[in-house]
């Protein structure tokens, strides 16, 4: 069945725009009807459904922000009875409440066709052996490549998260062909892998399906030198429906949006305006066939931007640029904007030290006083001669200096000091002094 929507892939511009805007409608139909949250948004707001006919009307819907679904759980956003709810996932909510959504048989449906749409993008076709190293659970990720993978006909080792070393003698065993899991826990799996005397290179892994998290180039490359496969990242989110909603195709320039199934839009976080195709701004996200939790016009809080020229690989749907980071994990320190990825961009620049590192926020009464990055050394890159390692802080300290407009402090740690993580790793540690 996901095969059958390949095609969509390669609708032309006016075939796209036009099945767009008849979902668009639909969905916006849709939510008004049975969602008693849009119900009541497009009262308040005066709006009606039969007025938005096209793109530019639908950019007078006001957006849905993280923080309506926080008020909602549990079940505030449903917009059937929980009957017809068959499963329901969460995503973790680093801060208060988790956000909830419930999907009913065809979201589970048109879920799977989509993510099968994503893995097929990226290479991965019914002769491989799949292991899903996403935790199955609350999050979207273990159980969304699950039921993608096998709606494209894969063979599925349904792993989850943690216990490393048996994830590597059954990944060995298996002859698994495919690695899914955030592209942390896939460098991690190398390192660990070596430790335990295995060669990853050995194994029989082709493909990586990534996502979950930002990936660096230098990241992407770390995992590819090491396993030997080709990396490639997708990109979803548990309130829009999880994974599924782009990914890369073997061109690897950026991630192909499956615009039948979501309306894409750049934003300026500041304004709210729509912004035309290469501005880099938030992602707003529709699903355009969401039964159980409906969403219109989802900050997203990414940033990113739409790539709308053709594709090398052919295909017509749109691309976004990889994830700079979220709007929610920027840091404000001392008037400077700060995201975890630019410092990521240059410690890559520093063959001494590896792709390991967190930013640590020292704060006084709530506020942020200074902040430090801790990075580790490679292993080869450790010495015990003082000055050298302070010469090397100063360097990186300087560079930071220049991209950041403020210099941080810069500590080396030892090689694997750093906690390592199965899933997201958690780049920003808060420290109250
Ligand atoms: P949580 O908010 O608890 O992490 P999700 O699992 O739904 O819950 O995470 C979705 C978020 O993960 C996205 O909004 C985005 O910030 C991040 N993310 C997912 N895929 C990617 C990717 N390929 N690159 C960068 N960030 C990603
Ligand atoms: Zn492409």
């Amino acid at each position: 069945m996901a095969i059958n929507e390949q095609h969509k892939d390669h609708l032309n511009y006016e075939e796209l725009a036009k099945l767009q805007e008849e979902k668009l409608q639909k969905a916006v139909r849709y939510a008004c009807t049975s969602s008693p949250f849009y119900k009541s948004l497009f009262e308040q707001d005066g709006i009606s459904p039969e007025n938005i006919k096209n793109r530019d009307d639908f950019a007078r819907i006001p957006f849905t922000t993280k923080n309506d679904l926080r008020e909602a759980y549990p079940y505030g956003m449903a917009a059937v009875p929980l009957e017809k709810i068959l499963r329901i996932h969460a995503s973790s909510g680093t801060t208060g409440k988790p956000i909830v959504a419930g999907y009913t048989r065809y979201d589970l449906d048109c879920w799977a066709n989509a993510v099968a749409r994503i893995c097929a993008m990226a290479g991965a076709t019914q002769k491989d052996i799949a292991q899903v190293s996403f935790g199955y659970g609350l999050f979207t990720g273990g159980f969304g490549l699950h039921y993608g993978l096998e709606r494209l006909g894969a063979t599925v080792v349904p792993f989850s998260s943690g216990n490393t070393d048996r994830q590597l003698s059954l990944m060995k065993d298996f002859q698994t062909t495919i690695l899914v899991s955030t592209p942390s826990f896939a460098l991690y799996m190398a390192e660990a892998a070596a430790d335990l005397g295995y060669d990853p290179k050995g194994f029989n892994l082709k493909l990586g399906l990534f996502g979950g998290e930002p990936c660096s180039k230098a990241m992407r490359e770390d995992i590819e030198e090491k396993w030997g496969l080709s990396a490639t990242i997708n990109y979803g989110l548990t309130e829009v429906i999880g994974p599924g909603i782009a990914g890369e195709c073997p061109a690897k320039a950026g991630m192909h949006i499956l615009e039948d199934a979501y309306h894409p839009e750049i934003i300026d976080p500041d304004t709210g305006r729509v912004l035309p195709d290469g501005s880099t701004g938030e992602l707003v996200l529709t699903p355009l066939f969401k039964e159980g939790f409906p969403v219109l016009r989802y900050r997203t809080c990414d940033i990113t931007r739409l790539v709308g020229e053709k594709c090398a690989c052919g295909r017509t749907i749109r691309r976004m640029d990889y994830i700079t980071g979220r709007s929610d994990d920027m840091i404000i320190i001392k008037g400077v904007n700060v995201f975890p990825s630019q410092v990521e961009e240059v410690l890559a620049g520093f063959r001494e030290v590896s792709p390991h590192y967190r930013l640590v926020l020292h704060k006084k009464k709530g506020s942020i006083k200074d902040l430090e990055v801790q990075v580790e050394l490679i292993p080869e890159g450790f010495t015990d001669r003082y000055r050298e390692l302070e010469a090397l802080e100063g360097r990186i300290r300087q560079s930071l200096r220049s991209i950041l407009s403020m210099g941080p402090r810069v500590t080396l740690m030892e090689p694997k000091s750093l906690e390592r993580t199965t899933g997201k790793a958690k780049r920003i540690v808060e420290k109250e002094e």
